[in-house]
């Protein structure tokens, strides 16, 4: 595939496998047992200078855009699913922050993240309007050069670890309606802020999910992203094609891993009485074969749906709506496979297939959901408004 890729992105790409091999793949096992938000992973990328990936170049960023993500994401991901799901939340929240930042914003934030000193993330989804993120209820008031926010977040991940946060709020305007919000940067030191219970998850679970609960918090005017209420546009314009790109390229990588487990076994294991190993048998040829070619088509529409994302081609909606509900069938469906295939030895608790089955179900309820997606990419196709 590297033929296929420009200079830049087979430098990020070797890049990206370097760390991966070095500092990501020997602790993924213990992020999982632990629980532990992978501190690790997100500093060997911010000294393999990789924090900026969406960060515009002449702010000493990468300036790339969704192509590069899904690649950096698909190759964390293969190794340990949560680092992935920290860095790719890290790259949306800083492509959200880049669409419109003031320079103020860009001094405060983007320079920062591309000199590897600041991880951000996305505060959106609240427990009142749950998988449907794009309508906060939190809300926010103007006094003097301050707002005052109030209300609550839930499942931010990197929550209690990144330096800021991406937070959607109902605008303060006086006419706002519902899906009307705005966004502000929220400092992780904002007076007013409470982080909830940590979250204990089935999958995923160094990605310090939390809750956050604004208490009449205070964030500078000077934090608002763009003009209040014009968030509808980041919804569909930004959040939405780098969020999908990110999880995409992470449950590609949970797929691509899943086959490389079911691979391994395939090829070490042969018994004892006919000295036959699983590798001559005809149903696990076919059964890995169908593997293989389901990795390689998801691939292929990430990819295709990135291409037509970054160039900006009219037909780019439904390809990049699809592919993270495909990417999260694929993960889970390998994942599975992988496991019939691994048999008894992948069948017990904390096996590396079965961390790849728990991290693969995440992508179904983290929203756009794959059901949600799916309705999204076929509204999309009949000339439907997607909402
Ligand atoms: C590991 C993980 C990490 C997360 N990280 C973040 C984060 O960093 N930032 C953030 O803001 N949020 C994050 N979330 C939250 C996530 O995006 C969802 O908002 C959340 O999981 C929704 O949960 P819920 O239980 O409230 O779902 P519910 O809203 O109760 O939905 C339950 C099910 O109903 C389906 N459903 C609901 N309405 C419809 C409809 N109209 N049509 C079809 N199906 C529908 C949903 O698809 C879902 O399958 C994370 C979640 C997880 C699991």
């Amino acid at each position: 595939m590297d033929n296929f890729l420009s200079s830049n992105l087979i430098a990020l790409k070797t890049t990206v496998e370097r760390v991966v091999e070095n500092d990501i793949t020997p602790f993924a096992e213990q992020v999982d047992r632990e629980g532990a938000w992978p501190a690790h992973s997100m500093k060997a990328l911010a000294a393999a200078g990789l924090l900026g990936l969406q960060v515009p170049t002449q702010l000493g960023g990468h300036g790339q855009g969704l192509f590069a993500l899904s690649l950096v994401t698909e190759a964390i991901g293969k190794a340990c699913p949560s680092s992935a799901l920290c860095f790719g939340m890290h790259c949306v929240g800083t492509a959200v922050i880049a669409a419109k930042a003031t320079t103020d914003q860009q001094d405060r934030y983007l320079r920062a993240i591309a000199d590897g000193k600041h991880i951000t993330t996305l505060a959106l989804s609240e427990s009142g309007t749950g998988a449907h993120f794009y309508l906060p209820q939190t809300r926010l008031t103007l006094e003097g050069r301050h707002y005052v926010v109030e209300g609550t977040k839930q499942f931010v991940t990197n929550g209690g670890h990144a330096d800021s946060y991406v937070v959607s709020t109902v605008a303060s305007t006086d006419t706002a309606e519902a899906g009307d919000f705005s966004c502000l940067i929220v400092d992780r030191d904002s007076e007013g802020i409470e982080w909830l219970e940590p979250w204990n998850g089935f999958g995923m679970r160094g990605n310090s999910s939390r809750g956050l609960r604004f208490n009449q918090a205070r964030v500078p005017q000077a934090n608002l992203l763009g003009k209040e209420g014009d968030q509808v546009w980041y919804v569909f314009e930004v959040i939405a094609p780098f969020f999908l790109m990110a999880m995409a390229g992470t449950y590609l990588g949970i797929a691509q891993a899943a086959v490389d487990a079911a691979g391994e076994h395939l090829r070490a294991r042969s018994f004892t009485h006919s000295g036959e190993s699983l590798r001559d048998i005809e149903t696990l040829q076919t059964r890995f074969a169908e593997m293989w070619i389901s990795v390689e088509k998801t691939r292929s529409l990430i990819h295709e749906a990135a291409r037509r994302g970054d160039m900006g081609h009219p037909d780019a909606l439904p390809f990049i709506l699809a592919c993270k509900a495909d990417a999260g069938d694929t993960a889970v469906h390998l994942a599975n496979d992988a496991m019939t295939i691994c048999g008894g030895t992948a069948y017990r608790e904390n096996s590396r297939v079965s961390q790849l089955l728990r991290d693969a179900r995440a992508s179904h309820v983290m929203s756009p959901t794959t059901d949600m997606l799916k309705i999204w990419t076929g509204r999309s196709l009949l000339g439907l408004p997607l909402l």
